[in-house]
């Protein structure tokens, strides 16, 4: 029930940056209605964040079952928004709550549009990831991997499928294909520790001084920039495979090579020279060709919001306001904004990847949560409390009883959860049981309330 001053919030999207958004309004006392496609909370802390990486995992899952067992929280898991969807975005905003926010991650995927890229053996990084972890929709789809895999990028992701191929798949060899050098790495020096006693340091040895000509071009010495690479090996986890993993660096993919049956045989590469940009580099292609033999490759350069939603989109990202405000945080990076209006889209705000897509790590989005609720809280105050939760409530078990959906609650997640744990066959690098599909947990939930 609502008390005097509490209003009503929807939050679309239970990942990190929705759940720290719903933790404030909740303790400010407001009613908060969480809606999310998947039946699990968590976002990519379930479904991304590696499956071994327990203690970060089972402390973001404890705070998060402890926020939605408060009574002023009221989760329907397994609910899509967007065209065609359970609901639609302006059903959401007709619900009739005071406020409603986006925290619905950055669902598209991004490729770098080569030829090629839809041949058998070419996948995007967050459907890989999603499919070691379990996710519906892809924890149940065969995600065959060749004997050479090439992952495009040099980020954490890059580092976490590495890690899966190495670890888990014990392939033959992995490549990470970066457009830049060595120095430019974007991954964090503690992640190559799950990978780095596989390193093939011979080979990479051999690549930077490929490339040393191009990076004593831009004042790199080519020894230190090695070192700077290779000490970072340390800490190794222990070896348990003989799966061997390279770079091959100044290189961007232009073209996927095919066979007669449409599977990947190979990238055509062209190497790149560094540039300075400011206090950067920037990499420039040389018009040089090489064939680079590889079965599968995987793009791991950063996601893009989905499009399909519904939300106000431009270039890769839903838009927010233009006109800056002089509060801190400003609100107007907050607030969606429709172009071709020029209006704001009054109490609808964005939080976490889906207001900047590939943001950090998850304490960037907590925080980024965390402004959101600021933002939302100065706006409320401007308003009258609107309706009861209860009118809204009424209003959204209607729609979504007309329309054959079945939205999963907290409870029903707990009968999940125990029959996860009780299942014995936790399988490869998961290390616990999780059903795949939809389906499998819908029907385990509705078996336990006959
Ligand atoms: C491969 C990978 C590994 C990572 N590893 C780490 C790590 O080790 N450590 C770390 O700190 N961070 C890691 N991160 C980063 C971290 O996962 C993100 O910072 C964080 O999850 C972003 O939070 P979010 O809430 O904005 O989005 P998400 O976590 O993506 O959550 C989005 C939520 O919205 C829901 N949703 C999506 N679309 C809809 C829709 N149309 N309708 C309703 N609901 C919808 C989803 O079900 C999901 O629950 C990793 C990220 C990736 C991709």
């Amino acid at each position: 029930m609502s008390t005097m001053n509490s209003h009503v919030i929807l939050l679309v999207g239970a990942g990190p940056a929705g759940m720290a958004v719903a933790a404030s309004l909740a303790k400010a006392g407001h009613e908060i209605i969480i809606l999310n496609r998947d039946i699990k909370f968590g976002g990519l802390a379930e479904y991304g964040i590696f499956p071994a990486k327990l203690k970060l995992r089972g402390g973001l899952k404890k705070q998060y079952w402890e926020l939605l067992e408060r009574p002023n929280v009221h989760y329907f898991g397994n609910v899509s928004i967007g065209n065609g969807k359970d609901l639609t975005v302006d059903e959401v905003r007709n619900l009739g709550a005071s406020a409603v926010v986006f925290s619905i991650g950055a669902q598209g995927t991004k490729a770098i549009g080569v030829e090629g890229d839809s041949a058998k053996g070419v996948f995007h990084a967050k459907d890989v990831v999603y499919h070691f972890n379990r996710l519906p929709g892809f924890g149940d789809c065969p995600f065959e991997m060749g004997k050479h895999v090439a992952i495009i990028g040099a980020g954490d992701v890059m580092v976490d499928i590495a890690h899966w191929l190495i670890r888990y798949k014990k392939i033959d060899r992995v490549t990470a294909i970066v457009r830049r050098g060595p120095a430019e790495r974007k991954y964090n020096p503690k992640e190559i520790r799950m990978v780095c006693a596989n390193m093939d340091v011979p080979g990479i040895t051999t690549e930077v001084g490929r490339i040393k000509d191009r990076l004593a071009a831009v004042g790199q010495n080519a020894d230190e920039v090695l070192k700077g690479l290779t000490d970072e090996f340390t800490k190794c986890e222990p070896k348990v495979s003989e799966t061997k993993m390279g770079f091959k660096f100044l290189a961007s993919p232009k073209r996927i090579l095919v066979d007669g049956n449409n599977r990947v045989r190979g990238l055509e590469m062209e190497d790149n020279k560094l540039e300075p940009k400011g206090t950067d580099t920037a990499a420039v292609g040389l018009k040089q060709y090489y064939e680079f033999p590889c079965d599968s490759v995987v793009f791991a350069v950063g996601d893009r919001v989905d499009e399909t939603v519904g939300l106000p989109y431009k270039g890769g990202m839903f838009v927010t306001n233009p006109s800056k405000t002089s509060n801190d945080p400003d609100d107007s990076l907050f607030q969606a904004y429709d172009e071709t209006t020029g209006e704001i889209l009054a109490g609808v705000f964005l939080a976490g990847w889906a207001r900047k897509a590939s943001e950090g790590l998850v304490g960037i989005a907590k925080r980024d949560g965390d402004w959101c609720a600021e933002v939302v809280s100065r706006y409320l105050a401007t308003r009258q409390p609107g309706n009861q939760s209860k009118v809204v409530l009424d209003k959204l078990k209607t729609i979504l009883k007309s329309r054959k959906s079945h939205p999963v609650d907290v409870q029903s997640l707990r009968a999940l959860e125990a029959a996860e744990k009780a299942h014995k066959n936790a399988t490869d690098c998961i290390g616990e049981f999780k059903y795949a599909s939809n389906q499998e947990m819908i029907g385990m939930i509705e078996r336990g309330k006959t």
